[in-house]
């Protein structure tokens, strides 16, 4: 605050305009106790709420997964401890799963940040990658009982099949799930068995069977209970009924599609991410003509690289998230939300394979 120094006319307009102050602030201000109200959409950037347009359920939420706890989230609770969790669980080594965006930063922006003190501008210019990846879980309950409980990785984002969006941490840590992309990069795990060379020597028997209508429905595998998901009773079909193959880092895979409700979940995410971290470009890797790069980026390729990828594109061992994705669809879709809102052309697609999830599409 300045000081006013003297009792001259200065003093008597800084008065007059602190009463004036005050009375607005008394017009404006919540009273002390008021709860403030949320949309349910909203994710956390730096400490800022965003709204993304569709659900998402943060760690501090009822049903909320919580990465910054050190404790695993599923073992018994007499066991769940750090001290018990790091001897029982040899995946896990230290007691946070998480880290600082630490190479992005001079000394002195570390050390502002180390405990706190990240503000949107700083994280605006440290994160320009989104990295996608399938789940090879099915649910976000059970990805993130693997990723907390037994490896101790993380990731910002879950991906249920229902279109529910989990986030477990805010944006400004580093969190653990795409190696040398993690100080730059924001992380999603899509619910999703993932890609195999082939349907019947995979999981994907036990989670995918077509009914007599022709539409191929998700069934969670008893092992699972009722998987966690937020929308009680919800049955998942995935967005093409037929298991989708596609060469993905020189394997040849086969995987299910994700679900009309992820597909929404994600374009909203992806609008909402690239608008408020604008170095994240609203692009997927291509080729020189135009096509989807579906094996991992040369390492300056990748250094160079900001927008929307997958885990495949970092790591040679990875091919999440699978040959079904469809890129175009995503990046399209969430550039006409950027560009101000949904048209009926969002049903369209190049294949046109999304049309008859009309209705679910437009909710
Ligand atoms: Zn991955």
């Amino acid at each position: 605050m300045r000081r006013v120094g003297g009792f001259g006319g200065s003093t008597r307009v800084f008065c007059a305009l602190a009463v004036l102050a005050l009375a607005a602030g008394c017009r404006t201000a919540p009273r002390p106790g008021t709860l403030e109200t949320r949309r349910g959409d909203e994710m956390m950037v730096a400490g800022q709420l965003v709204h993304t347009g569709t659900r998402v359920v943060l760690w501090l939420d009822p049903g909320g997964y919580d990465a910054y706890r050190v404790e695993r989230r599923f073992s018994p609770i007499e066991e769940s401890d750090w001290r018990d969790s790091s001897s029982g669980a040899r995946g896990l080594h230290t007691p946070n799963r998480y880290g600082l965006r630490r190479d992005r930063l001079s000394p002195e922006e570390a050390e502002r940040v180390r405990g706190g003190g990240w503000d949107l501008p700083l994280l605006q210019r440290v994160v320009d990658q989104f990295v996608l990846h399938f789940d090879v879980c099915g649910t976000s309950r059970q990805c993130f009982k693997v990723l907390q409980d037994a490896r101790g990785l993380s990731v910002h984002f879950m991906l249920d099949l229902d279109g529910t969006v989990y986030q477990t941490l805010d944006l400004k840590e580093r969190a653990w799930h795409a190696t040398t992309s993690n100080t730059r990069s924001v992380g999603i795990e899509i619910a999703n068995m993932g890609g195999y060379p082939s349907v019947g020597d995979s999981p994907l028997k036990d989670w995918y069977a077509k009914g007599s209508d022709g539409q191929t429905r998700i069934t969670i595998p008893p092992q699972y209970g009722d998987g966690g998901l937020y929308t009680k009773g919800f049955v998942g079909h995935p967005a093409r009924p037929e298991p989708v193959a596609g060469n993905i880092q020189g394997q040849d895979l086969v995987q299910y599609d994700f679900t009309p409700q992820q597909y929404q979940a994600l374009i909203h995410l992806t609008a909402a991410l690239c608008r408020v971290l604008p170095n994240i470009r609203c692009d997927y890797p291509k080729d020189a003509e135009g096509r989807l790069i579906t094996h991992k980026l040369a390492n300056d390729e990748l250094k160079n690289y900001q927008g929307v990828l997958g885990h495949y594109h970092i790591q040679t061992d990875k091919t999440d998230p699978g040959p079904a994705l469809q890129w175009d669809y995503v990046i399209d879709n969430a550039r006409r939300l950027l560009n101000g809102g949904m048209s009926d052309a969002v049903n369209e697609t190049s294949l046109g394979h999304m049309r008859g999830h009309k209705t679910v599409m437009n909710q």
